[in-house]
């Protein structure tokens, strides 16, 4: 069958198709066989739309030669199974106490259920996803973390959070070896110690230190909201290093925002630049990566 000429129409269609894909040209050469590592969580992770461009947005970063590299969370499928399971939930400071029946639940959530899941996401859109925990390749080393709550006068108290952990170590090995053969790799935030125990690890925490260990061009954290907000809830667009202390020291920064806030902090010496950024935007990776505003908050040296 011959070919039909190609209508005016079309052709305009294709030539801005052409022009927005050459404009984002200095970006490729730029990422090209760089590291990004992606903190997944929240919102992307459960709606379906965003979920798909999520797994888009990864795939179409490697096939232009871009190594992304995937670290979840996964705080409410936890507390979901802890409930059916009618293990009570404690918090100190927005940390999970963890004793040993509530770190088997963790880890079978988060290794066994959610990590798989995205890496079935990522596959069935065409990528090739590989499911790590911080126990293959000893990749993540961990001890337990300590929390003291500074009191006025008397010597600060001391909270066991039990299996809640602190990553003390990446191995990197693992990562770069499937990195070097095409697939994405996929981490549950879940690490050991030299004695073999488990410890659950905030993901922002783990993403930042993989980054580290990598020198990674980028680490995104994406979040449920717009990035930091300043005290009249106004989106911060950039922050040095200096201000993000300031940020943690006067109380703008909260809750789950000063894991994210910390360690961007340690990455900003061997991450070029670090960002939060909201994951309930479609394709924000991409905006994140192919602009040059961004679209949320930058940490920057
Ligand atoms: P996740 O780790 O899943 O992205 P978290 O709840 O752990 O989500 O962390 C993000 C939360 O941090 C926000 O929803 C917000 O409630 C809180 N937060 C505290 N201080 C700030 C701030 N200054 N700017 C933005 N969010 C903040
Ligand atoms: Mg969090």
């Amino acid at each position: 069958m011959k070919k039909e000429p190609i209508n005016k129409r079309d052709m305009k269609r294709y030539q801005l198709q052409a022009k927005s894909i050459i404009e984002t040209l200095p970006y490729i050469t730029e990422f090209y066989g760089k590291t990004i590592v992606i903190k997944y969580g929240g919102n992307a992770m459960i709606d379906e739309k965003l979920k798909r461009a999520f797994a888009l947005n990864i795939i179409l970063l490697k096939y232009i030669g871009v190594n992304p590299v995937v670290v979840h969370g996964g705080g409410p499928q936890i507390g979901e199974m802890l409930n059916a399971l009618n293990i009570e939930s404690h918090f100190r400071q927005g940390y999970r106490v963890t004793d040993k029946a509530t770190m088997d639940v963790v880890e079978m959530v988060l290794v066994g259920k959610v990590n798989k899941e995205i890496v079935n996401l990522i596959n069935l859109h065409g990528g090739e996803a590989v499911g790590l925990s911080g126990k293959d390749g000893k990749l993540i080393q961990a001890e337990p973390k300590e929390l003291a709550i500074e009191k006025n006068d008397a010597p600060p108290e001391i909270i066991d959070l039990g299996k809640v952990g602190e990553v003390t170590s990446v191995n990197t090995k693992l990562i770069d070896s499937l990195l070097s053969e095409g697939f994405i790799p996929v981490i549950a935030p879940v690490g050991v110690d030299e004695n073999g125990e488990t410890y659950n690890i905030n993901a922002d925490s783990v993403a930042g230190a993989v980054a580290t260990a990598m020198g990674a061009k980028r680490l995104y954290l994406l979040t449920d909201v717009p990035g930091l907000l300043d005290e009249d809830k106004e989106l911060v667009t950039s922050l040095s290093a200096k201000e993000a202390f300031e940020a943690i020291r006067t109380g703008v920064v909260t809750g789950g925002m000063i894991p994210k806030i910390k360690c961007c902090l340690e990455a900003v010496a061997n991450v070029e630049k670090s960002a939060i950024i909201d994951g309930r935007v479609e394709n924000c990776i991409l905006l994140e990566l192919f602009t040059k505003s961004g679209i949320g908050t930058e940490i920057i040296y």
